[in-house]
């Protein structure tokens, strides 16, 4: 598998103290599928609020926080790192939580990352089929369904990288996709999402 050497959440964003805090507070939110006002980070972080505003807007302008778009202290980030409360087509259930992820990789690297169990479903892009994904303490269960990697493009994470960052029902059902789209990116077994999860939230862990 092609090297994944640096994460594309940490990438995204500058590695200020204050970004950190900011983004874990947020996380562990999300994981407990809640949402989080500003005000809310403020008292979880100790940090003011004109900090966690600009902290905030920037993870926005990155691509790995979403919000409800509402002004000033109760602004509800409402998705961050892969997570969402919001509705999508991927699901997870994970530390008794139920909620969706931005793509399907979030659904296998997000609890490889954390060393978790969970449960989830996606839908293959090319047959529509409901596709189920588990993870046992951290390691993904493998089957013949096979991931997408897309081709780093560079722009928010949220729109350059998740939505095509699909699982397929197998090989043939990926190339099928690949040759239609022309898409730029590499195959990659649940073993490999689940490694390239662990690099890519290993800011998460515990
Ligand atoms: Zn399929």
């Amino acid at each position: 598998m092609p090297e994944t050497t640096e994460s594309i959440l940490d990438a995204a964003v500058d590695g200020g103290a204050t970004t950190l805090a900011v983004r874990r507070a947020v996380f562990n939110s999300m994981l407990a599928a809640r949402g989080i006002n500003e005000a809310r980070i403020c008292e979880l972080t100790g940090l003011d609020p004109g900090a966690v505003k600009r902290a905030v807007d920037h993870l926005v302008a990155a691509g790995i926080a979403t919000t409800d778009g509402a002004k000033g202290a109760q602004r509800l980030v409402d998705g961050a790192e892969g997570l969402t409360i919001r509705k999508s087509g991927h699901a997870i259930r994970i530390s008794g939580s139920e909620l969706h992820t931005w793509c399907a990789f979030d659904i296998v690297g997000i609890p490889a990352a954390l060393g978790l169990d969970a449960t989830g479903s996606t839908h293959c892009p090319t047959c529509l089929a409901e596709i189920n994904l588990e993870v046992r303490k951290g390691e993904a269960v493998e089957s013949e369904v096979v991931g997408w990697w897309p081709a780093l493009s560079g722009g928010p994470v949220i729109e350059a990288f998740c939505p095509s960052a699909s699982i397929f029902c197998n090989l043939n059902h990926l190339e099928a996709w690949r040759s239609a789209t022309g898409a730029k990116g590499v195959p990659r077994t649940l073993t490999e999402l689940a490694q390239a999860g662990r690099t890519t939230w290993a800011r998460f862990r515990a």
